[in-house]
């Protein structure tokens, strides 16, 4: 385990399927910190909103079912969790109905508010002595992480990969294969899903100071590791 100074905080953003998600919970895990993940709370307050009823074209009746989300969120990067009103919703928010939903949430500019906040408050709990971390710190992911949740992060990256790349991935996760058939059945999962979600938030390109990993041609492992080098080289500095 490289040494980082307490409490650290690393911010991953990055497109759909450029494996942001297990590559942030591999960094994690290897550097002894908490994990937060942001999408995770859009997909939570999109299920939510559907269960309640509320039409998600609806910006005012979305934005007060946000306020009102009781959401707990577990930042253990071995096996993190997202219970709802006491539901566990882990698995429920990665089907294909919220994702395919999820945008109208997440274009919603006082639901992002309020999630904000939230995803804010879980960074900023892992500062403190009694928290998951003990005060080490965490790695907090999603699209807007390095710019407007926690611009002062220790370590910003941007994670890319190319949209061939991000498109056989997710058809691996989602399909079990990459064949054509699986491709194109991600392709709106994928690329119209960051279309939406780029009108709101700019995830392409990096911000200043923020540092580009293209995982394009590295193997999972290959990725963590170039992760961990930013990691390893921020904090010499
Ligand atoms: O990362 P994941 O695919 O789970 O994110 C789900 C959705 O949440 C994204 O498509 C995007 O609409 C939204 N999101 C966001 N800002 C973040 C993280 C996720 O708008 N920081």
């Amino acid at each position: 385990m490289s040494t980082i100074p307490a409490p650290f905080v690393v911010a991953i953003d990055g497109p759909s399927g450029s494996g942001k998600s297990s590559v942030s919970r591999a960094v994690a895990r290897a550097l002894g910190l908490a994990y937060v993940d942001t999408g995770a709370t859009y997909r939570a307050a999109t299920w939510w909103c559907l269960a309640q009823g509320v039409p998600l074209t609806d910006t005012d009746a979305v934005a007060a079912a946000v306020r009102t989300l009781p959401l707990d969120l577990g930042v253990d990067p071995d096996a993190p969790t997202v219970v709802v009103d006491g539901t566990d919703v882990s698995a429920d928010i990665r089907e294909t109905a919220i994702s395919a939903a999820v945008s109208a949430v997440a274009t919603n500019l006082e639901a992002r508010a309020e999630l904000g906040r939230r995803q804010r408050a879980l960074i900023e709990a892992e500062r403190e002595p009694g928290s998951f971390s003990g005060g080490r710190g965490v790695v907090a992911e999603g699209r807007d992480i390095t710019t407007v949740i926690a611009p002062d992060a220790d370590v910003r990256v941007l994670l890319t990969a190319s949209e061939e790349a991000r498109l056989a991935r997710r058809a691996l996760d989602v399909h079990g294969t990459a064949d054509a058939q699986a491709v194109e059945a991600t392709r709106d999962q994928v690329l119209r899903r960051d279309a939406d979600d780029s009108t709101v938030v700019q995830f392409h390109t990096a911000a200043d100071g923020v540092v580009t990993v293209d995982s394009s041609h590295l193997d999972f492992e290959q990725t963590v590791e170039a992760v961990l080098a930013v990691v390893t080289a921020a904090s010499r500095a």
